[in-house]
């Protein structure tokens, strides 16, 4: 079932999301929950669903970032941001660690919350996300690049945190300019 997203303004957009227990995972619930907030990821479509976007204040997200939409970028640019296919995955209780002597990146992203803009935020290139999976087993993840940025930008979604809280604000534009004056550019 596709939900609808809630945008910026949204109150459950600037909570703290509440953790689940094992049994809340495991309920038919939040089973059926996270087969929704695939769909509506895969609808938007993103690559990152938090549960605060559809209006619940849940530490639970979904990410999935497709060969396909990697193929729609240029070469160049997937190359730059490290962008490689990351399988669907369920979030579930989070903690994201920077890895030691990571860098960080600066480029344009953007979020379902904000339709219609984007801009630069500079994000850690390596982290780990020590977490449960949809079948509350505990898990630990070691990602890089872009996938690294997706995780930190759906993490922040559980603490009430949107990208433009971290991005150069200076930077912020519509899609429209982005793709006339920056996407050649970034
Ligand atoms: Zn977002």
């Amino acid at each position: 079932m596709i939900l609808p997203i809630h945008e910026v303004g949204a109150p459950v957009l600037r909570g703290t999301a509440r953790e689940l227990s094992v049994e809340d995972v495991l309920s038919d619930g939040v089973q059926d929950l996270i087969a929704s907030m695939r769909d509506t990821m895969l609808a938007a479509p993103g690559v990152g669903l938090a549960a605060p976007q559809i209006g619940l204040p849940l530490q639970l997200a979904v990410i999935e970032d497709r060969a396909d939409y990697i193929a729609k970028v240029p070469e160049a640019q997937a190359l730059a941001r490290q962008r490689r296919p990351v399988p669907f995955h369920v979030l579930v209780n989070p903690r994201l660690t920077v890895l030691e002597g990571a860098g960080i990146a600066h480029f344009f992203e953007g979020c379902l919350s904000l339709p219609g803009f984007t801009g630069v935020v500079g994000r850690a290139l390596r982290v780990r996300v020590d977490c449960l999976n949809e079948k509350a087993e505990p898990v630990t993840i070691e990602a890089e690049g872009w996938y690294a940025r997706i995780l930190q930008h759906e993490i922040d979604h559980l603490k009430g945190t949107l990208y433009i809280d971290r991005m150069d604000v200076r930077t912020f534009s519509n899609k429209v300019n982005y793709e006339r004056y920056w996407a050649a550019a970034r």
